[in-house]
């Protein structure tokens, strides 16, 4: 019995002129991201996608878990490709739909017929076809408004296809349709959160996490590899940008007031990352901040870190509830790496009492006394190590 995913698209479908663009994008992501369970071949007809195994034993099942993370896709439907002959349809429905129909109580057959030719109308598919499966499984009965199982028959230009019904997709825009920017990945709850959510709006990741060895372990930048890793199978490849930041920090730590050390580090992060942005083509900067949720997470330290950079700064989570934010962690499967207990370089030389509402002059005055902050920064980007985490992995670490 042949088989084949049908995907529809959502909002790409609003995008007029440009749908095309949106579509060929979510293909290329489609294609990647399928492509390591065997070969199939995809195209394009009355505004659906076909996705067809090119050869046997192909982990159906596995192929639309992994398009249900595809963004862009508003609906999958795996189903049976049948002749355009009412015996065949007759012949494959029962054998393709036998254990879901066996675990259903109620059914309802509808039928789409695109092709006006075929010989019989939506109506008579929907009647002849329901009868048949009432024969075949007698303790089924019919429920047109809230049946367990919608049989549907799609008679299309190609083939005829069967399929128990559609699946919701992620929805969303194709990663990549946005363009691209960087995330300011860290190691816990939030921003991989917030790098899912922007990957959503169709933004293609680069990633760039701060460490301060000997305070912050091989162990903890692992978790942040992995944490990566963990989100590629909705945002695609992720390159990893890690750097040091340790001279830095002890500076600070030697020379500004401590109550400054958050929003001082913050700033520093943001301009690293952006310096990185021009060498990645990234648009714009992510991070993982949601209001008041720390003190370096009110408006006024908000307003000194933004002063820091030119490109614009992403919060998707700005407005959120910590339980909210630790919802979607747990269902894109990032939660449990999260809060593994390890170092952060936010954590290193943290005041006992940071100030909540600085000033920018006063932050810009503490750089002052730092006396080659310049060079630090630079010294800290020449060495960054870069790491390529896709689905597959992540050279020299997740292999
Ligand atoms: P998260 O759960 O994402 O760590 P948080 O609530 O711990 O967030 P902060 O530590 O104040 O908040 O960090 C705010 C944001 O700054 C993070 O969401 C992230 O975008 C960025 N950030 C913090 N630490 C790092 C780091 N070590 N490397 C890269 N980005 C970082
Ligand atoms: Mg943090």
């Amino acid at each position: 019995m042949k088989e084949i995913i049908l995907l529809k698209d959502g909002e790409i479908a609003l995008k007029g002129l440009n749908r095309y663009a949106f579509e060929d994008t979510m293909i290329k992501n489609a294609k990647h991201r399928l492509s390591s369970l065997g070969r199939f071949r995809f195209y394009k007809a009355q505004s659906t996608i076909y996705i067809e195994p090119m050869e046997n034993g192909i982990d159906m099942e596995e192929a639309v878990n992994r398009l249900k993370k595809v963004f862009g896709i508003a609906a999958i439907c795996r189903a049976c490709v049948a002749e355009k002959s009412w015996d065949d349809i007759c012949r494959l429905a029962p054998a393709y739909l036998k254990d879901t129909l066996e675990d259903a109580s109620t059914f309802k057959v509808t039928a789409k017929r695109s092709d006006k030719k075929f010989p019989l109308d939506s109506p008579k598919i929907c009647a002849e076809l329901g009868g048949l499966l009432l024969e075949k499984f007698p303790h089924l009965r019919v429920d047109v408004k809230k049946p367990d199982v919608i049989v549907t028959v799609e008679i299309r230009d190609y083939a005829a296809y069967i399929h128990a019904g559609q699946i919701p997709g992620p929805g969303g825009m194709p990663v990549g349709s946005s363009g691209r920017a960087m995330l300011l990945l860290s190691g816990g709850i939030d921003s991989p959160v917030a790098g899912y959510r922007m990957a959503k709006r169709g933004l293609e990741l680069s990633a760039v996490h701060f460490v301060s060895p000997p305070y912050t372990s091989g162990r903890a930048k692992l978790k942040v590899i992995q944490l990566a890793h963990l989100m590629t199978p909705y945002c695609g490849k992720i390159k990893l940008h890690i750097v040091t930041l340790t001279k830095i920090q002890e500076q600070m730590r030697d020379c500004c007031p401590e109550d400054l050390f958050t929003v001082l580090l913050r700033r520093v992060m943001m301009e690293a990352a952006e310096h990185i942005s021009k060498e990645d083509s990234c648009l714009a900067l992510i991070t993982g901040e949601s209001l008041a949720q720390v003190a370096s997470q009110t408006v006024f330290a908000i307003a000194c870190t933004d002063a820091a950079v030119q490109l614009p700064v992403l919060r998707p989570l700005i407005g959120m509830d910590k339980e909210e934010i630790i919802r979607t962690a747990r269902n894109i499967g990032t939660f449990e790496t999260s809060i593994l207990p390890y170092e952060d370089c936010c954590t290193v030389f943290t005041p006992k009492h940071p100030k909540t509402k600085p000033s920018l002059q006063m932050v810009l005055d503490a750089e002052k006394l730092l006396p080659n902050r310049e060079e630090l920064l630079r010294e800290a980007l020449d060495s960054a190590e870069i790491v390529e985490v896709s689905m597959a992995g992540a050279k020299g670490y997740i292999e």
